[in-house]
């Protein structure tokens, strides 16, 4: 299948220089399942698809995940597990990840590849709104003992969501927010809309929670962070206290 077909396009990134990674580099080493989740993604959801973080970054958070020996991990923000596989795979046999969504049909459709992955016993899936759960945790006996967390969910709550896992991170670990280049427009001028009427009304409009949300984090002191220009843009936090 041709990779312009698939779902896993940088939406930064552009032409060559991406067809060239992913093709030279993540498509060839990509397992088996996570395709298959990829392909059945594409199928189901169509344009939706594109929800899932592409390959290169899946491949990158796996190496990120294993050079931190993380074990234990949250994932808020499902939808049908791409990003959830590759994590599942990164961790040891005794990894924890606590996964939600609000999305139980979504996080179904990727169900039997998890399965058949034979990772499906490290995942605790929540069908949930995530500040549910999110404030659970903390009253409960879990604050400050997540290794990882990744917040893939709707980008007009990340404030509120840092607020609350800057709680359950451990000193030291990594929250890390995706699609924080937000198909590019976060580096968009204002008046330059009419230039780029290719992107759509709903994305132009959540561009400014993005834009305040990248500027928070680069100017607090209790995390250090990297927005890496990968995927959709990921931005790495690391719990300085
Ligand atoms: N991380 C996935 C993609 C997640 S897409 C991957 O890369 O493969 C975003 C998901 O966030 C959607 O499935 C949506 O249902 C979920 N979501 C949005 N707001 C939420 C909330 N408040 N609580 C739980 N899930 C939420
Ligand atoms: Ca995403």
């Amino acid at each position: 299948m041709a990779v312009s077909s698939l779902n896993n396009k940088s939406l930064i990134v552009h032409g060559p220089i991406l067809e060239y990674i992913l093709e030279e580099n993540a498509y060839p080493k990509e397992h088996e399942q996570l395709k298959e989740l990829r392909e059945i993604t594409v199928k189901k959801y169509e344009k939706k698809s594109v929800m899932n973080v592409p390959v290169d970054e899946a491949q990158f958070l796996s190496m990120l995940l294993k050079i931190m020996n993380a074990k234990k991990t949250m994932e808020i923000g499902v939808f049908t597990g791409y990003s959830l596989l590759a994590t599942a795979l990164a961790l040891p046999d005794d990894g924890q990840i606590t996964a939600i969504d609000l999305d139980i049909e979504a996080y179904e459709t990727g169900l039997p590849f998890i399965q058949k992955a034979g990772v499906e016993h490290k995942i605790n899936f929540i069908q949930s709104d995530a500040f549910v759960v999110l404030n659970d945790l903390i009253n409960g006996e879990e604050k400050s003992s997540f290794d990882f967390i990744f917040v893939d969910a709707q980008k007009e709550d990340y404030m509120k969501f840092h607020e609350k896992v800057m709680e359950l991170v451990k000193m030291g670990g990594i929250i890390a927010y995706d699609n924080t280049l937000w198909l590019g427009s976060v580096a968009y001028k204002q008046h330059e809309y009419e230039k780029h009427s290719e992107m759509p009304e709903s994305v132009w409009r959540n561009r400014d929670y993005v834009i305040q949300f990248n500027s928070f984090l680069a100017s607090n002191p209790q995390i250090e962070s990297s927005l890496l220009s990968i995927g959709d843009g990921l931005t790495l936090c690391r719990r300085l206290y």
